[in-house]
């Protein structure tokens, strides 16, 4: 009998790391990688009305509408390439998106696998978020310093442009940290008692990181 399929949400503030560890570990998981944010900067990029509504909340720091969102995701994860599973990445991010999930897998018979929380402390978000650097093209992540392309301003993967974030301007992300400890913050403990999470130091090297998530999937 084929296994149930692996869902594992990645929890952790803004620049804690979700998206680059996503994205090392989905090749060896065999999962997609489905970054809610990345579903919404695909949007910008395409000028649909979905991303025209999202703009305005995503500059200013907010969280887009849980119906919104819930819907763009619950889409992304109804497409073949997710019938193992997949890694969510920013998703959910309020406690009615948390639900929203439990109840659309719990109708298929699944459930949410694994959450790992990855925990950095808010000074150390600033400064990487401050060094964020993103390919116009593919969506590769950089730092500047910690994991800098090898050509500066440019990706390694396609040679595109790198670009910093609207959002990733300081005062936004002061806003987007207040919003994290006030809506994202409480599905830690609407995960730890569905007994789902495992707490990882998300303040050591990249590769540190990794290592510590790969021991906690077996991979
Ligand atoms: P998130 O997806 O949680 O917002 P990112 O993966 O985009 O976070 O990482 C935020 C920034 O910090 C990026 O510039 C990335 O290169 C850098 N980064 C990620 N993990 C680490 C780490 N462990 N140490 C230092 N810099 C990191
Ligand atoms: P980061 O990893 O730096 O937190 P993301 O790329 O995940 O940034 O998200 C960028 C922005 O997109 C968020 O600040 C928010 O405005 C919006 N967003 C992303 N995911 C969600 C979500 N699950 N619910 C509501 N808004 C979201």
């Amino acid at each position: 009998m084929p296994s149930k399929p692996t869902y594992i949400v990645l929890l952790g503030p803004p620049a804690s790391g979700k998206g680059t560890q996503a994205a090392r570990l989905c090749e060896e998981l065999e999962l997609p990688h489905i970054a809610s944010g990345d579903l919404f900067r695909e949007n910008f990029k395409h000028e649909t009305e979905l991303g025209a509504k999202a703009k305005a909340y995503i500059d200013r720091g907010a969280l887009v509408p849980d119906d919104i969102t819930i819907a763009m995701v619950m889409k992304r994860l109804g497409r073949p390439d997710c019938a193992q599973g997949a890694i969510l990445d920013g998703f959910p991010r309020t406690i009615p998106q948390a639900k929203a999930l439990d109840t659309a897998l719990a109708e298929q018979g699944f459930r949410v696998s694994i959450t790992p929380y990855i925990a950095v402390p808010d000074e150390v978000i600033i400064e990487r978020v401050s060094g964020r650097r993103v390919c116009r093209t593919c969506g590769e992540t950089y730092h500047v310093k910690y994991y800098p392309p090898q050509e500066a301003g440019l990706c390694d993967q396609d040679g595109g442009e790198l670009y910093q974030r609207d959002d990733d301007k300081p005062e936004t992300v002061r806003e987007r940290l207040k919003v994290y400890w006030e809506q994202t913050s409480p599905l830690i403990d609407y995960y730890r008692k569905q007994s789902t999470l495992v707490e990882i130091d998300g303040n050591q090297p990249i590769d540190a990181v990794t290592k510590d998530l790969r021991a906690v999937f077996g991979a």
